[in-house]
């Protein structure tokens, strides 16, 4: 990426940079009214997703991201999963929230932090601006472990937030280290990570902590299935990304995964954490992808049919409904659904079915 030349000293004088802006997911800024436009099939997004702006993007250089230190081509180019961001003042973002959330149409706001030394502080700035013009609204940080210790996760809990999100995105340390770690010239590290991970389980509770977790970077469908059963094990939640080659970054060329593995990952990882199953009924071939599920047929059909893990993972709601739905996270306007961001009608299901390539 073209090297910015103003010092950080300087760029709130030249740029229009968090915490007096923030960017905004396109889904969010059309339910805001900041942005016209719809969502393909209607899909209420209901949490508004906020991410902060550096104008060098992040001093992470996560291979798979848009953002990366090291991508290609001018800031201003900068995508994260795969959609532009619009940029908007902080404290229009927060009238607006404070404005819908009258209107009771607000289920919960996120503000993602990306890597920068000022990332904490402005994270901060940013949670108190909402919570200070919507006191009620729940709010989530997703944030970047590496910047972080239990002092600046009692400071965020300070704010209002009471759901702490963690980038993991590898499954394994291998996955962790080739793609976001030391390899790659990239300042995070895996056992630091499970710190903070297990640091904010302990301060925010039993499944208040989740991690995001991206399938296709590289990890087998057993590496995923033991990381689905710690995660339970802890009561943290896992919340799954499909893998979607981002323009311009080092990963740009790599495939998505079939579509099949993506069905199969969803279905294992919602038996598992509904204790529908353990671990060990799930089968594995040579390659260790998932070969078949040793589970009452009853049980597979009725999960299948439920819809529910096959929808987006995500934050929920003050009535503990899933609010974070991210249409677009994982798929272009138009394509095929990798993740519902509702619940799939009986029109979507002998879709899933064909896409699961078994019988129930
Ligand atoms: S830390 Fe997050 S925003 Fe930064 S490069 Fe990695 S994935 Fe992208
Ligand atoms: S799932 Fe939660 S932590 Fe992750 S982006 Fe959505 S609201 Fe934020």
């Amino acid at each position: 990426m073209s090297k910015i030349t103003v010092p950080a000293h300087l760029q709130n004088e030249y740029y229009a940079i968090s915490p007096e802006h923030v960017r905004i997911s396109s889904a969010a800024a059309i339910a805001l009214g900041l942005k016209s436009g719809r969502v393909f099939r209607d899909a209420h997004c209901g949490c508004v997703n906020l991410l902060e702006h550096y104008p060098q993007g992040c001093f992470a250089n996560c291979v798979y991201c848009g953002l990366a230190r090291e991508r290609p081509g001018v800031p201003e180019d900068n995508t994260f999963i795969r959609v532009a961001w619009p940029l908007y003042s902080t404290q229009l973002v927060a009238d607006k929230i404070a404005e819908r959330e009258r209107e009771g149409r607000i289920g919960r706001v996120c503000v993602s932090q990306v890597q920068d030394h000022r990332a904490n502080a402005d994270m901060i700035e940013i949670l108190t601006r909402v919570h200070d013009a919507a006191p009620a609204v729940p709010l989530s940080a997703l944030v970047s472990a590496t910047l972080l210790d239990e002092e600046w996760l009692r400071r965020i809990q300070a704010t209002g937030v009471d759901i702490i999100g963690i980038g993991l995105d590898a499954a394994t340390e291998d996955v962790f280290n080739r793609t976001r770690g030391k390899d790659v010239r990239s300042p995070h590290d895996w056992d630091h990570h499970w710190q903070i991970i297990r640091a904010a389980r302990r301060l925010y509770g039993p499944l208040n902590v989740n991690c995001h977790i991206i399938v296709g970077l590289g990890e087998t469908d057993r590496d995923l299935v033991n990381l689905f059963a710690q995660l339970h094990a802890e009561q943290i939640a896992a919340f799954l990304f499909s893998f979607n080659p981002e323009p311009g970054s080092a990963m740009q060329d790599l495939p998505r995964q079939p579509i099949r593995r993506w069905r199969r990952v969803q279905l294992a990882k919602y038996l598992i954490e509904n204790d529908r199953l353990t671990a060990h009924a799930i089968q594995f071939d040579a390659q260790d992808n998932i070969a078949a599920i040793d589970a009452p047929p009853q049980t597979l059909a009725e999960t299948i049919v439920a819809g529910r893990a096959f929808m987006t993972n995500g934050c929920p709601d003050r009535s503990g409904n899933m609010t974070c739905n991210r249409p677009y996270g994982s798929y272009r306007p138009g394509e095929e659904f990798r993740d519902y961001p509702f619940v799939p009608t009986a029109d979507d299901l002998p879709i899933i079915r064909e896409q699961l390539g078994w019988d129930a």
